[in-house]
């Protein structure tokens, strides 16, 4: 399967000199999204994941089907307001804006360890959020999950030490 083909690219979206790649073309290929999916459950098919953490809102997507798939818990992690329990937050940088994301903090079982998956890697800062509201609680990171990193973004200097795994990367917008 060639992820590339599928993956739609829109060139100053949201703003000028962003490059969006649109995961929405694979969700609407049913072989590509199959693909994804598989090959997501492969790459950790030896590793000990106690549960999903996914983030808003593509990341969703592609989380509740491994949680569905292996039998895990199914954690959200949401935009800032959304969720009506007691949270733990974190704010950070994007490639463009900010944000604040919440968890549920009775869902983040300490001593558990948590796979984060989003959509796509680009600084890093989402996902390092995510990873730093989770070891705030004491529970543990299985790694990091994205279809799409883009690895010229440095993303590893922030969250390298996690083993992110990606399908496809890009080296340049
Ligand atoms: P970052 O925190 O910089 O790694 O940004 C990752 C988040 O922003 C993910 O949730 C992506 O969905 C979104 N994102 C950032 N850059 C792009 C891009 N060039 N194309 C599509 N989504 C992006």
């Amino acid at each position: 399967m060639d992820l590339d083909k599928v993956i739609r690219k829109v060139p100053d979206f949201p703003k000028p000199g962003i490059l969006f790649y649109d995961i929405t073309s694979i969700f609407t290929n049913p072989e590509a999204f199959r693909y994804v999916i598989d090959k997501m459950i492969s790459l950790y098919k030896d590793e000990q994941v106690d549960g999903i953490i996914s983030i808003e809102s593509r990341g969703f997507l592609v989380g509740a089907c491994f949680a569905y798939k292996n039998g895990l818990p199914l954690v959200l992690a949401r935009k800032k307001g959304k969720l009506p329990g007691k949270t733990v937050s974190q704010s950070y940088l994007l490639e463009y804006g900010s944000a604040t994301l919440e968890i549920h903090e009775a869902d983040l079982i300490p001593g558990k360890k948590w796979l984060i998956i989003d959509d796509l890697i680009a600084t890093g800062g989402t996902l390092e959020a995510v990873a730093g509201m989770i070891e705030r609680v004491g529970a543990n990171i299985a790694g990091i999950f994205s279809i799409i990193g883009l690895p010229f973004l440095n993303y590893d200097e922030r969250i390298g030490k996690y083993n992110p795994k990606t399908l496809i990367n890009y080296y340049s917008e």
